[in-house]
């Protein structure tokens, strides 16, 4: 996979473009650092990167191609075709995703790493890269065990890791698309609406709508909610890690280690 980088670079590149415009022909409510938000969490997203490839760099893929050459996982012992195992090992991994964003607000020393993600007072497409690298490396980590369990095909794990991306980065983008579509979009990718329910202040709204890219877990497992019940005055955020002192990089890397602001 010698155009893995390119390809990833270059989808990511088009989806970011395509969303910066939608931002601006379909704008949901801006707030007041707008793009000055844009460094920390860009730069959290690169340093999520190069932890990666300092510690991992075989990562995902490299994990499926070391499965495939040993004939391990679930697919080679029920010697699926590639039409069963590449399309079940994307939903499985989705799935995966969606268990482990529900335990990063379940398990108190998960949801600190998580927080720096809901800590964004705002939103738009760039909070979807913004994790704690630490987040990113221990995520990194559950997905390399089970794509080897799986036996995924490093086509589907390299799909996947594109398209949830990209779909991260839609959820979060500060565009409001006409209801309509809205509706019905959000059955088949979950929506900038549904995700801006999980990024509310209130408790019980940031504990519902866990997914990133597949909607149905959250009607599976019942943790759907339409909308904030605030509408488009949702408050994003958490109490306390709002400040615009609180968005500088250094204080983002720090802040899991914090218990209070
Ligand atoms: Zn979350
Ligand atoms: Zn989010």
């Amino acid at each position: 996979m010698a155009n893995e980088p390119l390809l990833r670079f270059g989808v990511f590149l088009s989806a970011f473009g395509l969303l910066l415009v939608l931002e601006r022909v379909l704008p949901w409510r801006r707030g007041p650092l707008g793009r000055r938000r844009w460094f920390p969490n860009l730069g959290l997203a690169a340093l999520g990167s190069l932890l990666v490839r300092v510690t991992v760099p075989a990562a995902a893929v490299g994990a499926a191609l070391w499965a495939e050459a040993r004939g391990i996982g679930l697919w080679h012992a029920l010697a699926a075709p590639g039409w069963v195992s590449i399309p079940a090992s994307m939903v499985l991994l989705d799935l995966l995703i969606y268990w482990q964003h529900r335990w990063t607000h379940a398990v108190p020393a998960l949801w600190r790493l998580h927080r720096v993600h809901h800590a964004d007072p705002e939103l738009d497409a760039t909070t979807g890269l913004r994790f704690h690298p630490v987040e990113i490396l221990l995520s990194m980590g559950l997905k390399m065990a089970a794509v080897v369990a799986l036996g995924a095909p490093a086509v589907a794990v390299l799909a996947f890791e594109v398209v949830l991306n990209a779909t991260a980065m839609f959820n979060h983008a500060a565009i409001s698309l006409p209801p309509r579509l809205e509706r019905w979009l959000r059955w088949v990718v979950v929506t900038p609406e549904m995700h801006r329910t999980h990024h509310s202040e209130v408790r019980a709204e940031t504990d519902s709508c866990y997914g990133f890219c597949l909607p149905w877990w959250d009607r599976l497992f019942r943790s759907y909610r339409a909308a904030p019940a605030a509408g488009d005055a949702v408050v994003i955020g958490v109490e306390g890690w709002r400040g615009e002192r609180q968005q500088r990089l250094g204080r983002l890397l720090l802040q899991p280690a914090r218990s209070a602001p």
